[in-house]
């Protein structure tokens, strides 16, 4: 009966009733609820209410929600994120279209389908969600706003036509991307190669040629394979030091505490370091604060983070149910029977998040000290649960609760 009678209201009307519903369900946790809402952005009323601890399981949970969300970030008057290349707005939402499309195809390996719990559409809008959020609190003023906007794009389609296994395993099994793309970040190359692709037919890029915006989308999708995670963070410690030395010194004269690393503090005081940081650099810091998007589950809130880890690790159970199949060696943290969840996410926390978050936290300090007590805090549950497994010898193995199906789910929960 809501149904029906929510399908009768104009859109932006409709939008409108799923955010209160949205605020009020979430109204016991005051944290939760954004109630400041910039004028500008009134006729967009999904956008106040992203923020670092929002439900990105609401917001991929229709069709409609996404594209609001999406509008909001592309279409709001005051354009928050500018694709160079002046799109219609047509044009824009058009490009948001064929994007979700690339990640509702099937994934058919040797006659078997495996179904993408964690690499769906509602990963992706988590991810460009979250990249925003890392730019609104100080990681913006590190990029161009073509960067910005082209970061965000990147977001949205970093893992468009993903198989749902790894690409170590597509490696092994002899998948066709393996040769395709040289043996290397095979899933990371042909989620690129679909966005230039849609890029070119838009007119926004050129066949063959190569370009600023070629070259941009390229490193920041490609350092999203965990394969490059250590030589990230590697090149970003070494250049550290002069990032916030040039941070320092556009501070001086103004009224800041003495905490160093970004905050929405320096965008309110117009703080723009990006005609002092060379292209390099600001490509790198770019690249950075996607990977950081793309495994931000562990920084968020309990709930969130653990329905997520959850569904990535049933997506590495059907994988590693599909080597026993086949006689291959099981891959690690895919065997359903031997895997401990708990175990596995803290390992995860202890040998990637926690490095990755120390240095966000240099560099966005904002985003990366929410992150850490989040991450801090998750941490503790993942132990006390393993402690648990082990008393009990009952692993902890609750079923998956996967996204809707307007995010991409394409099986059964
Ligand atoms: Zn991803």
């Amino acid at each position: 009966m809501l149904i029906k009678s929510l399908l009768v209201l104009p859109l932006q009307m409709r939008v409108l009733f799923l955010v209160l519903v949205f605020m009020v369900s979430c109204s016991s946790d005051s944290e939760k609820v954004t109630v400041e809402q910039p004028a500008e952005t009134s006729q967009y009323p999904i956008l106040p209410s992203l923020d670092l601890n929002r439900d990105s399981f609401f917001l991929s949970s229709t069709h409609l929600i996404q594209l609001e969300v999406y509008k909001s970030l592309f279409l709001s008057p005051n354009c928050l994120y500018d694709i160079p290349g002046n799109l219609s707005s047509d044009a824009k939402e058009k490009l948001f279209e064929e994007i979700r499309k690339g990640y509702f195809a099937k994934s058919v390996f040797m006659d078997h389908e495996i179904k993408k719990y964690y690499h769906n559409f509602a990963h992706a809008m988590d991810v460009m969600v979250t990249t925003h959020m890392l730019l609104k609190t100080g990681g913006a003023i590190f990029l161009t706003q073509d960067e910005q906007a082209l970061l965000l794009l990147a977001a949205l389609a970093h893992d468009a036509r993903h198989t749902g296994f790894m690409n170590s395993f597509l490696i092994k099994a002899g998948h066709e991307y393996a040769q395709k793309f040289d043996h290397e970040s095979l899933q990371e190359k042909q989620s690129l190669s679909f966005l230039l692709g849609l890029l070119e037919s838009h007119n926004l890029i050129q066949s063959g040629e190569d370009s600023k915006i070629k070259k941009f989308l390229s490193e920041v999708i490609i350092f999203t394979d965990m394969k490059r995670h250590k030589e990230q963070l590697q090149k970003l410690n070494a250049i550290m030091p002069q990032i916030l030395s040039e941070l320092k010194s556009a501070r001086r004269g103004k009224d800041f505490d003495l905490i160093l690393g970004s905050s929405s503090k320096d965008l309110k005081e117009k703080i723009d370091l990006s005609a002092k940081l060379d292209q390099n650099t600001r490509f790198l810091i770019a690249s950075f604060l996607l990977h950081c998007a793309d495994i931000s589950n562990p920084g968020k809130d309990w709930e969130e983070s653990e329905r997520w880890a959850i569904l990535v690790l049933h997506e590495f159970f059907q994988q590693g149910d599909f080597e026993k199949q086949k006689g291959m060696e099981i891959s690690m943290n895919c065997s359903r029977e031997k895997s401990s969840i708990p175990e596995s996410q803290l390992g995860f926390g202890k040998y990637i998040i926690q490095e990755l978050y120390d240095i966000l936290l240099q560099l966005n300090h904002e985003a990366g000290s929410q992150f850490q007590k989040n991450f801090e805090a998750n941490q503790l549950k993942w132990t006390n649960l393993r402690e648990e497994e082990k008393r009990s010898g009952v692993p902890y193995f609750p079923p998956p609760r996967p996204p809707s199906s307007d995010a991409g789910w394409n099986g059964k929960g």
